[in-house]
């Protein structure tokens, strides 16, 4: 899938990151005819992107109402249509490239975990319906039907939302933004930037790229490539664990074929893939590897939600590292002149990355950065950002060991 990179070469666009941000702007750039170099230090979806959930969301992590008090009424209205159309988009490139990431268009459930919870969903139910959005509330008695467990306490259904295995997304990504000229390498770390006359030097340990603008998908796995970036977000991480393939007796589980998240303080989530595997998931990193503290999580969790199910193996664990900014509104930022970094998704970044992505490349092939769907900003450092993400850490760690027991 990659094409190797052997010493120095040019292109018009240099993009640091091999996850749905860098090949949603290398695919949308290349089909503008721009040269594109894509610059992947490990694999692609080796980031966030290959780690997901895969719940292919509307909108953003806040409600549509919140979104709006933060960013103003108009630029915050803006981007919540444009977000809200965004899976049927995903949906279409998935279509128009044959990308095989075994999609759903069957909505997301959003789950009460609590009344608190539950009257949450019912302000975000109220507004995206005055919206026109096509969502629906869950009583209590629904939602058990929908999710086969009786511990909620209601839900939200969105019907614009739905499912991928975020792996294949992201590799199908690459396909089709290599289908379209880019070259995706994989296996090189961009080590430094330079500004020379007006273009930019990326080093590389493998060459060098010389190109007229860059743009860093690298997100929660931003490196000190662009000192002090990676002080502007809070990381926290997220885990899941993958079942064997359960058969039949998954079926009444999610039988509707959506993929769950709570409202919990520390979320939780959970997705039954093609193969009847139940993947499940929740803040923090796996502990203890496949026979530690977060298989006793896991499997714990799985007997308090679903008591018929019985004893269950699993097959996979893994982690992966989510930005977090302090108003939990993504960020587009302009570092210097032609170098950009849509960046700070929240832990929702399959629509965000695939969307910002194309609007970086509509920006690159002579757009106005007034038309992106964010306000340009200044990258600010969270100061306590280090000391956070720590105390999370222990905060998840203990939620896991409660939870376990
Ligand atoms: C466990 C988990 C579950 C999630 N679930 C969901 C979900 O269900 N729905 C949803 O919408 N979002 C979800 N998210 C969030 C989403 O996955 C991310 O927001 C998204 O993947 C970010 O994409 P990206 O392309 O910007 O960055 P990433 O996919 O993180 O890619 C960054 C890449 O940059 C590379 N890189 C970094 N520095 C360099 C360098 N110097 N040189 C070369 N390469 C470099 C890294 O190797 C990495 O591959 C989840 C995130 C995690 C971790």
């Amino acid at each position: 899938m990659s094409s190797p990179m052997t010493g120095d070469t040019t292109a018009d666009l240099a993009i640091i990151g091999g996850g749905f941000t860098g090949l949603s702007t290398a695919l949308h750039a290349a089909e503008k005819g721009i040269e594109c170099q894509v610059l992947e230090a490990r694999k692609i979806g080796y980031g966030g992107s290959g780690r997901n959930v895969g719940l292919v969301n509307a909108g953003l992590w806040l409600p549509p109402q919140d979104v709006r008090q933060r960013m103003g009424e108009q630029r915050g209205a803006a981007l919540i249509k444009t977000l809200g159309d965004a899976p049927e988009y995903v949906q279409s490139l998935i279509q128009k490239h044959q990308i095989r990431c075994e999609a759903t268009r069957t909505g997301t459930i959003h789950a009460a975990h609590s009344p608190k919870g539950y009257a949450d969903l019912a302000r975000r139910a109220d507004e995206w319906r005055r919206l026109g959005a096509p969502v629906d509330l869950l009583s209590r008695d629904q939602a058990a039907e929908a999710i086969g467990s009786e511990r909620f306490y209601g839900g939200l259904v969105d019907r614009r939302a739905g499912t991928i295995n975020p792996m294949g997304y992201v590799r199908g990504l690459a396909r089709a933004a290599q289908g379209a000229g880019a070259r995706v390498a994989t296996g090189v770390t961009a080590q430094k930037l330079r500004r020379v006359g007006e273009r930019w030097i990326v080093e590389t340990d493998r060459g060098s790229v010389v190109a007229k603008s860059v743009v860093l998908g690298t997100n929660a796995y931003s490196d000190d490539l662009w000192p002090g970036l990676r002080q502007t977000f809070t990381m926290i991480h997220y885990f899941q664990l993958a079942t064997v393939p359960l058969g039949s007796r998954s079926s009444s589980i999610l039988s509707g074929g959506q993929g769950l998240w709570d409202t919990g303080p520390i979320m939780f989530s959970l997705r039954r893939d093609a193969f009847g595997r139940l993947i499940i998931g929740s803040m923090g990193t796996v502990i203890g590897g496949m026979t530690g503290l977060s298989r006793r999580w896991a499997a714990r969790t799985l007997r308090r939600l679903f008591p018929d199910l019985g004893e269950v193996e699993f097959e996979h664990c893994w982690h992966g590292r989510i930005a977090m900014t302090p108003d939990h509104l993504p960020r587009i930022h302009r570092l210097a002149e032609g170098l950009y970094t849509p960046i700070g998704y929240n832990g929702r970044g399959i629509t965000p990355g695939t969307i910002f992505g194309k609007a970086i490349a509509e920006l690159l092939a002579g757009g106005r950065e007034e038309d992106l769907p964010l306000p340009i900003s200044e990258p600010k450092r969270v100061t306590s950002a280090a000391v956070m993400s720590r105390l999370y850490q222990m905060a998840f760690t203990a939620n896991q060991y409660l939870k376990s027991i």
